[in-house]
């Protein structure tokens, strides 16, 4: 396959309606020195990482940005009055601004830090949701949903006795929006979906399913965990109430997510966890809550990973997310093109829209087998379940295997994963695995 057919040299006038990126040109393999860990050998193979929808590596700048806190600014924030601890709550609370201004938020104050995108979905579910969701409620997911869009939702429903309704796709996985909207009900309270599927790569409706469920009075939230690190996302775009995302998987640091809420919806909202930092006054009779996003963060926070996100975010926009969605778009159409060369490769997640991942099961091959077989050439994907049974099932197996990319990755990455593949089945196959 010709590598010299992915041309990277991408102009801003190719990606319509979005801001001019900072550099219309993308080197990948340029950004790929960024991050140190890719510079070494795995089983003594150069290390090929394309397991990027679990987590994604860090650049030089993320970990400097870290060490930099804990070297100069590390102090509990807001309580205490001296040098440090005013160092440490300008470094939070410029990183909330910068993550106000990359997802697109009217408002600082609709920025609560929590620990990544499971923590804010079951915010949302004990909070928002004990307070507004009653039996015979209707609460709306996707079939393509991970466990953490699921399981909190289902919880709920135990409590209440609300119900959970799912929203099929078709044989491609993509929404069946007919169905979606036969669903729609005036008892719907609530549609959370996902913007990315992390099983799949759907790319999902969502603007337009969150306007449908708007009209039908439902209050929305989007999952934009697979979503933040392919495309540049907007929530007053979307429309939704509330999105959330995890900073692993955009290039920051573990145990720092984003929780965004609509200010209305938001103010309106009853703490979950109470403590330290949520408080204006407490008194053994009564509390006094902050206002949001203070409300919402209950005890100490993670200050220094949420210094590292504003790092990975500034990084990003160096690079310009319309100009990594352009070039991650052909990388994806390359990688397609190439697994669809290997002998009984099947494709799971055949959508138009698609971002990041691929997902297929190697005829005669089990997919622990195909991942134990890559890794031993160094070339690191995920083969399991994904957090995601309802929609593998769907499609009639329990697991796949999973490549799935990010800007750093590169047409040789993907040619790699092709020819490993071709001599993976070749070996498994004749042992009969
Ligand atoms: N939603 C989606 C679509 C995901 O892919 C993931 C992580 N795989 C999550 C939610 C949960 O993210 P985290 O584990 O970082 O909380």
């Amino acid at each position: 396959m010709e590598v010299g057919a992915l041309s990277v040299q991408l102009r801003a006038e190719q990606v319509p309606d979005l801001p001019l990126p900072a550099s219309p040109a993308f080197d990948p393999r340029a950004a790929r020195r960024d991050f140190p860990i890719l510079n070494q050998t795995v089983h003594g193979k150069p290390l090929i990482w394309l397991d990027n929808a679990a987590t994604t590596q860090k650049p030089q700048a993320v970990i400097d940005r870290l060490a930099r806190f804990y070297a100069e600014e590390n102090s509990n924030i807001h309580r205490a009055a001296h040098a440090l601890a005013a160092r440490a709550t300008d470094a939070y609370e410029e990183a909330r601004e910068k993550a106000r201004r990359f997802v697109g938020a009217a408002d600082t104050g609709e920025i609560v830090f929590v620990r990544g995108a499971t923590e804010a979905i079951n915010l949302v579910a004990k909070a928002w949701g004990r307070q507004h969701i009653r039996e015979g409620d209707e609460i709306v997911v996707t079939w393509l949903e991970h466990h953490a869009n699921i399981v909190p939702w289902q919880q709920l429903c135990a409590e209440t006795g609300a119900r959970l309704r799912v929203v099929p796709v078709d044989e491609d996985g993509q929404i069946r929006l007919d169905e979606y909207a036969r669903l729609l009900n005036p008892r719907t309270r609530l549609v959370s979906l996902t913007l990315v599927s992390n099983a799949l790569g759907t790319v999902t409706p969502a603007a337009e399913m969150v306007a449908m469920a708007r009209s039908a009075g439902a209050v929305t939230l989007v999952d934009g965990a697979q979503a933040v690190s392919h495309m540049p996302v907007n929530v007053q775009a979307l429309g939704c109430d509330f999105f959330v995302l995890s900073g692993h998987k955009m290039f920051g640091p573990t145990g720092i997510g984003l929780l965004y809420g609509r200010r209305e919806v938001l103010e309106g909202m009853q703490p979950w966890q109470g403590g330290g930092n949520m408080i204006t006054d407490v008194t053994f009779e009564k509390t006094v809550y902050q206002p949001a996003p203070m409300r919402f963060e209950a005890g100490t926070g993670n200050i220094a990973d949420a210094v590292g996100l504003g790092a990975a975010i500034d990084y990003l926009e160096r690079i310009g997310m319309p100009v990594i969605a352009a070039y991650e778009h052909s990388l994806l159409e390359y990688a397609t093109a190439g697994l669809s060369t290997v002998p009984g490769l099947r494709l799971i997640g055949t959508a138009r829209e698609k971002a990041g991942v691929l997902s297929f099961v190697l005829d005669g091959c089990r997919t622990e087998e195909v991942g134990r077989a890559l890794d031993r050439e160094g070339i690191a994907v995920r083969s399991g379940h994904h957090c995601a049974q309802p929609i593998l099932r769907r499609f009639g197996v329990e697991s796949t295997v999973r490549p799935s990319l990010a800007f750093y990755n590169t047409c040789e990455d993907l040619d790699a994963l092709t020819a490993a593949l071709h001599r993976i089945r070749h070996t498994l196959v004749r042992r009969g695995h």
